[in-house]
């Protein structure tokens, strides 16, 4: 991956990478002992995983070639894993190497080491003063991008460092954590002695920061804002589509971290951004940014051909917070900018089928559907789109066009379903899906 130069590229990846994964069977499971050396930059790592994919005879997986492996055992018996196999196509992280070992019946335990710093703009560093490891370094074996796991994470950190995971945590004795998550998800640790721990609280609902103890005040200032508006949008949600799961509330964390690279991603309860990005926000504003990934504890679908339903209607559900925070004016100048870049985008596949061509990814999961929902909601008011919002929420991530198209027709009435139809499979954005409609200027 390059540095990423717009935003739309940012946020590309962000869907791709953080998206609810396909399930193909049942989900690996990993048990990572992950031994830390802050002082002196460096890790090593045993995995034990189990449910390896494999082909035929071969189990092949992805790690990051600064780390060299020491010990491959297969079911009990140590054996030469096949570095570099030939005919290996490149993986989508371009600092891994792939590894051939024999298909495990049941476990494989890979031992392995290395230097802390796994990618060049240090989004995977263990340092003197900061921890960062997600899948973006390959410092844990991958099979594919879209094959989940489940996981269970231990490790020691000095005294007195304070740490981020997803999953469920806790301190086993002192400096020692374990981190279990039963969902599949990225293994995410990101821990640093300067950070300084708050919480903020708004209408009931917590959400948690961590920045470091020497950012400026400005910046901190404006983490603490953001915070706020991570604990509005999950209350504000909780009101209009009910809570994500009964008797459990959203907590989200946001974490910023002092290290090189524009790269944020979030792993709920993990938003995790740049601490430099805070007085120099990129083109896309940092609480819209916030506000969208908060709505993704909701807005969840399965599969590359339903990720326009859960990016777009979490787009749309920020630019609504948007608006009700920070005035309508900023809400819609957002969504003529879209408007715009839609149009300069031009004739290009429809909605229903941007998995085709992902180069369309971010105007048809994100900008597109925005521009249809907020058309939607113009015409129809926004109690009766929160109704059908609040029916969409509940069917879970089961979610498809055609239920999305379904329960339009039963909750909006057959001539907004009919023009929702029409703009998921327009390869235009005319005026009724919320484009414009004028004569193109000709030059
Ligand atoms: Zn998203």
């Amino acid at each position: 991956m390059t540095k990423f130069r717009t935003p739309a590229v940012a946020s590309i990846m962000l869907m791709v990478l953080a998206g609810p994964a396909v399930a193909q069977n049942a989900p690996a499971q990993y048990d990572i002992a992950l031994a830390l050396d802050p002082a002196g930059s460096a890790l090593s790592v045993v995995v034990e995983a189990s449910g390896l994919p494999c082909q035929g005879d071969v189990a092949r997986v992805y790690l990051n070639r600064g780390l060299t492996l020491t010990e491959t055992i297969i079911d009990g018996r140590p054996v030469e894993p096949v570095i570099d196999p030939a005919g290996a196509e490149p993986f989508w992280i371009a600092a891994s190497r792939a590894i051939d070992i024999p298909c495990p019946r049941e476990k494989a335990r890979l031992s392995y080491a290395g230097p802390g710093q796994l990618h060049r703009d240090g989004r995977n560093q263990v340092a003197p003063e900061l921890i960062e490891l997600s899948l973006y370094g390959g410092w844990y074996p991958m099979t594919a991008i879209d094959r989940p796991f489940t996981w269970r994470l231990r490790t020691a950190l000095p005294e007195g460092w304070t740490f981020a995971s997803v999953g469920a945590a806790s301190r086993t004795e002192p400096g020692r954590i374990d981190v279990t998550s039963d969902r599949a998800t990225d293994v995410v640790l990101i821990a640093s002695p300067r950070f300084t721990d708050d919480s903020v609280e708004i209408d009931g609902r917590r959400s948690r920061v961590l920045i470091s103890d020497d950012a400026p005040i400005e910046a901190r200032q404006v983490a603490a804002g953001l915070a706020g508006e991570a604990a509005d949008m999950s209350a504000w949600l909780e009101r209009v589509l009910g809570p994500v799961e009964e008797g459990r509330q959203v907590r989200p964390e946001l974490v910023f971290t002092r290290r090189g690279g524009p790269l944020s991603y979030s792993r709920l309860p993990l938003i995790v951004t740049p601490q430099a990005s805070l007085l120099a926000p990129g083109d896309r504003p940092l609480g819209l940014n916030v506000r969208h990934e908060v709505a993704h504890f909701w807005s969840r679908s399965e599969g590359a051909a339903n990720d326009w339903i859960s990016e777009g209607v979490a787009e749309h559900l920020a630019l609504v917070r948007t608006g009700d925070r920070e005035g309508d004016d900023t809400r819609r100048s957002r969504l003529d900018l879209y408007r715009q870049q839609v149009e300069a985008a031009g004739r290009g596949v429809s909605i229903a089928d941007t998995h085709t061509d992902e180069t369309r990814a971010y105007i048809n999961r994100y900008q597109r559907p925005a521009l249809l929902l907020d058309a939607v909601q113009a015409s129809v008011g926004r109690p009766a789109l929160e109704t059908f919002l609040r029916r969409l929420f509940a069917l879970g991530s089961s979610l498809t066009t055609a239920t999305f198209r379904s329960l339009a027709v039963e909750t909006l009435g057959e001539p907004q379903a009919t023009r929702i139809s029409a703009c998921l499979i327009s390869m235009d954005w005319p005026e009724v899906c919320g484009g414009i409609d004028a004569p193109r200027p000709v030059t």
